[in-house]
């Protein structure tokens, strides 16, 4: 299997070079230049269980790995007892109007988000696509964070060998919980540090490093070469793929659908990541019916979906589901890729008009194959509150803010759709506990304090659902990285990094 870029279809790429690599020269997304087709073989994959699925999947796709490769990665990565025990994700039934709707739960890795799920096993990605496309290199990962990723990032990276990480967070603008899920993570390869000012100086910090041209001739004489583990990655896409087609798997198990039946599939959406998985799931034939598109306030997608103007000339608003805060989805750029007939041309006067200008128009045939295949809506921080304390009082299962927003965006389609009902996975993207002040205001807010940790704790007792180890132990855990920096400072930071343990 070979890989184009969005922006230039010429060339071809091995996935070693694309998930090196990260992003291609021009800055296009790469792509695979064909989806292998799994229609036939549905049957067979509903038997297997995650880690077989997975490696059944990735063997289509990463076709210069050899199968012992992959599964090294896989075993790596998604080891039961990082996961809680057993398969790495669960699919809990809810009853609410006898309509019948799964809850994906992708957060039982251990950072508690469904970002675990794609980098727990990028960095073995990673480091077999080195030895392949830049042999005897060492990667040095910089990542700038507004909170989940950069926690999933190190817990993905930590002691991987051949890899060092920087993490860079604002430091007015990660909650205390996310600050202290990074200040205190182990590991010898890895680095947090704090910047002075908000998420875009901790991302001009790190593109300043990117860019430097003294770190670069450091970089250059250990061995090293910066590598990203952001989500355009190839390598952290695919691993979501496998998620959909273990549910339907699930679905076809427990007797809610038979074989070739169609589900509905519904994503709360940030950077268009997540969401583009089902629908490469569906192009490779996974019975998916409707993509539901859940946006938060910030609701660029659903008015993409709605008008085929993608318009990020708006207000940015900060929501209860900061991690769906994005006005750029980047990923989209993919999906737009494939529905205009692999045009690059197209691509790239879209996406210059959206760097020019801050919006770009895909035209009506475009407009008319998104709205085919996508349903848009969005949930303001009012309504995910409500839903939260609807399922908790109704059902009695505790949901995050993020996961609340997609079941608000579901009952939304269920009324507007004209659809009859079909088995609908709705992916849970965190644990309730990530976001307890939240979860704690939404059910009963005068219990709310400004302390996290005893918001999980008044949260506990309410409920009786026992939050997760790895939040609780936090409290009691040794900061190992305090320090705050001026952006200009950043650099320093980094080369202490790529200079430790080398006497
Ligand atoms: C990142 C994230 C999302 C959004 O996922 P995308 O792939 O960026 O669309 C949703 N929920 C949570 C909890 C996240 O961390």
């Amino acid at each position: 299997m070979q890989y184009k870029s969005t922006r230039d279809s010429q060339l071809r790429y091995s996935s070693a070079q694309v998930i090196a690599q990260g992003i291609s020269a021009e800055g296009g997304l790469f792509v695979p230049e064909a989806l292998p087709d799994l229609s036939g073989r549905l049957e067979e994959l509903s038997r297997l269980d995650y880690r077989t699925l997975a490696k059944e999947i990735f063997g289509c796709f990463l076709t210069d790995f050899t199968p012992e490769e992959i599964a090294a990665c896989v075993e790596n990565a998604y080891r039961p007892e990082k996961f809680g025990g057993g398969e790495p994700v669960r699919l809990t039934p809810l009853t609410e109007n006898g309509e019948q709707k799964y809850l994906l739960e992708l957060w039982h890795g251990p950072t508690c988000a469904f970002k675990d799920m794609a980098l727990q096993i990028l960095p073995h990605f990673l480091t077999a696509s080195l030895k392949k496309a830049q042999p005897g290199k060492e990667a040095l990962i910089l990542v700038a964070t507004s909170g989940d990723t950069g926690k999933a990032a190190l817990a993905g990276f930590q002691d991987v060998a051949g890899t060092k990480i920087a993490v860079f967070y604002p430091r007015d603008g990660v909650s205390p919980m996310q600050k202290r899920q990074m200040a205190t993570q182990e590991g010898e390869n890895v680095m947090v540090c704090a910047i002075e000012g908000n998420f875009d100086d901790a991302q001009t910090a790190v593109k300043r490093i990117f860019t430097d041209d003294a770190m670069k001739k450091l970089l250059e004489e250990r061995g090293m070469l910066f590598s990203s583990a952001n989500s355009i990655n190839w390598g952290r896409l695919l691993p979501q793929i496998v998620y959909y087609f273990y549910a339907y798997s699930q679905l076809v198990r427990t007797g809610a659908l038979s074989l070739g039946e169609p589900m509905d599939v519904v994503v709360p959406t940030g950077n268009f990541g997540n969401i583009l998985a089902a629908y490469y799931g569906k192009r490779m034939g996974l019975p998916v019916r409707k993509l539901v598109c859940a946006s938060n306030q910030n609701k660029v997608l659903t008015d993409f979906i709605r008008t085929g103007v993608y318009d990020r000339r708006r207000e940015f608003y900060a929501t209860a589901s900061p991690s769906m805060d994005i006005l750029i989805s980047s990923n989209l750029e993919r999906l737009l890729y494939h529905l205009c007939g692999e045009d690059s041309a197209a691509l790239r006067g879209w996406m210059e008009d959206l760097s020019q200008h801050g919006v770009y128009d895909v035209g009506e045939e475009v407009k008319a194959k998104v709205q085919d295949l996508f349903y848009g809506g969005f949930c303001g921080d009012g309504s995910a509150f409500q839903t939260i304390r609807e399922l908790w009082d109704s059902e009695g299962y505790l949901c995050d803010t993020h996961t609340a927003v997609a079941v608000d965006v579901y009952r939304q389609y269920r009324k507007e759709c004209g659809l009859p009902s079909v088995p609908t996975v709705i992916a849970s993207t965190a644990d309730p506990y990530k976001f307890s002040g939240s979860v704690l205001e939404a059910i009963q807010a005068d219990l709310l304090t400004g302390d996290d940790f005893q918001n999980v704790e008044a949260l506990e007792k309410l409920t009786g659902v026992a939050a997760p180890l790895q939040l609780r132990e936090l409290k009691d855990k040794p900061v190992r990285f305090s320090r705050t920096v001026s952006k200009e400072q950043a650099a320093a930071f980094v080369r202490e990094l790529v200079q430790a343990g080398e006497g």
